[in-house]
Parts: C-alpha cells; sequence; structure tokens
C-alpha cells in the first residue's frame, strides 16, 4: 500500500478489553441509530468509557442525537473524537462537505471504517458501539473482517416484514461466525393514559426474530428487551440530549437503560 504500514486496530488484538457490538437492522427507520445512541450514554452515565463509530451512510444521525458540536482534530498523525454526553464519537458524517448525499462504494467504506477504527485515538475503550448502515450489506463483512470479535445487535421493530429482513441481517453472523449478543424490539407499543398498550406496530416481530436467529445460529440468541414508542425519545435526538439521561424515567429510557445493563 505506497509504502505506508497500516495502523493496527487495537479492538482485533488478541487480548483487547473492549467489547465490541455493531447495531445492525434490516431495514431503515426502526430506530437503529437511537437504540446506539442512547446505549452509547446509558453506558458512559454508569461510568464505562465508550465510543461510537457511526458507519451509517445513509443516515449518519448519530452526532446530532448525541449533541456533538465538535469537529474532529488531528493529533500529529491521529484523529481526536469530539466527545459528548462523555462518548467519543466519529461519523461519516464528519468527513463529508455540507448535506451531501454519500454515494460510496464498498471499498471505499471499508476503508474509512478501517481509518476510524484504526486511526482515531480511542484510548482504552471499555466498549464500542458500531452503527451499521440498514440492510445486509458489505460493511457488516467488513467489521467481521476488521474486527473479527464484534458481536452483533440486531434492531428491529414488531412488524412481521420488519422482522424477516432483520433476521437476514442476523444471519450474516453464521457467514462470519461472529456472536449474536441478542435483538432489540423498538416501537413494540403505545402506552395510553388509561395504562394500556396499543401495538401499533403489531408484536412478535422481536421474539420471532430472536427465536428464528436462535434456530439457525444454535444457540441462544436471546430478546434482550422492547422500547416503546415514547415521544420524549424522538425530542431528545432531535435536541441532542438521550432520553436517558434528558427523561430517564420515561418509558423508552426505562427499557433503554435496562437493556445497557444486561448488555
Ligand atoms: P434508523 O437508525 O433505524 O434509521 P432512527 O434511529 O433514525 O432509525 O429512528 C427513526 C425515527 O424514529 C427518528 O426520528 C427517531 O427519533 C424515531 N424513533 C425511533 N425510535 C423511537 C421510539 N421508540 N419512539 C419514538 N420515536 C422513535
Amino acid at each position: 500500500r505506497g509504502g505506508v504500514a497500516e495502523r493496527e486496530i487495537p479492538f482485533a488484538k488478541p487480548g483487547s478489553l473492549t467489547r465490541v457490538y455493531a447495531v445492525a437492522s434490516g431495514k431503515g427507520g426502526v430506530g437503529k441509530s437511537s437504540v446506539t445512541a442512547n446505549l452509547a450514554a446509558a453506558l458512559a452515565q454508569e461510568g464505562l468509557s465508550v465510543g461510537v463509530v457511526d458507519a451509517d451512510i445513509y443516515g449518519f444521525s448519530i452526532p446530532r442525537m448525541l449533541g456533538v458540536e465538535h469537529k474532529p482534530t488531528q493529533v500529529d498523525d491521529m484523529i481526536m473524537p469530539p466527545v459528548s454526553h462523555d462518548v467519543r464519537v466519529i461519523s461519516i458524517g464528519m468527513f463529508v462537505p455540507g448535506n451531501q448525499p454519500v454515494v460510496w462504494r464498498g471499498p471505499m467504506l471499508h476503508r474509512a471504517l478501517q481509518q476510524f477504527l484504526a486511526d482515531v485515538f480511542w484510548g482504552d475503550l471499555d466498549v464500542l458501539l458500531l452503527d451499521l448502515p440498514p440492510g445486509t450489506g458489505d460493511i457488516a463483512i467488513s467489521v467481521a473482517q476488521l474486527v473479527p470479535g464484534a458481536e452483533i445487535l440486531v434492531v428491529t421493530t414488531p412488524q412481521q416484514a420488519a422482522a424477516e429482513v432483520a433476521e437476514r441481517a442476523g444471519s450474516i453472523a453464521l457467514q462470519t461466525h461472529q456472536r449474536l449478543a441478542g435483538v432489540i424490539e423498538n416501537m413494540s407499543w403505545l402506552e395510553m393514559p388509561d395504562g394500556s398498550r396499543q401495538e401499533i406496530f403489531g408484536s412478535g416481530g422481536g421474539q420471532d426474530v430472536a427465536d428464528s436467529l436462535t434456530r439457525s445460529i444454535g444457540s441462544d440468541v436471546p430478546l434482550l428487551g422492547q422500547i416503546p414508542l415514547d415521544t420524549c425519545l424522538r425530542v431528545g435526538a432531535d435536541q441532542g440530549m438521550p432520553v436517558v439521561l434528558g427523561e430517564p424515567d420515561s418509558p423508552a429510557a426505562v427499557a433503554l437503560r435496562g437493556i445497557a445493563k444486561g448488555l
């Protein structure tokens, strides 16, 4: 490679103490980035050292959701990631001009991810979360190549159609021999003023994905939690204040904090 030695990825070294989770979904709009941002904030609040790589080229919504105000800086030949709510964040969106759509091919994305992992000064992280683009694209394979120990978290809604594509995203782990940490169901219900639950997107999708991945992988893939629809979550994301920090007692925050504790 032109004589320039590639820096090693610290998280891929044997004995690395950083737990790496790749957050995947079958399709967009299921709340994958919201879940990633909130789990990161919740884990940081518990006192863990946390980083997030936003590799969702179609969305790159993580910086806004986490209220990141600064750009990365360069110190020597390392990139210093901005920090918000005690979470170190790097996003593909920080490296594209304006709000231009990104038309990147697999190899470019692979290279970007490699740089995010190797050339960013992460320090000693307890947990690194990777927000993947939706679908079963090349990037999931890249993650497996770059950080073979990364575990996969699958986010789905309760809807059957969404669950089927989520299952496909999860089954990538079969090919790459990665561990599936579990399934998170989002938008599970809306709590009504009388305490009843309105299941806007149906029910059962998360459990179905967990069950069928368990069958195809041959080891237990748990449903880690169900997150209700919650206006507070959306407002928090828009304001750069994750709901787990801003409204910790709201229904979605309680669910998300529970999932973070169980990781
Ligand atoms: P993805 O990363 O899967 O594309 P996002 O995290 O960007 O999805 O979420 C899509 C939209 O839905 C955002 O506007 C987000 O604020 C909203 N959203 C996600 N989860 C919930 C929830 N549990 N309750 C209310 N709004 C939510």
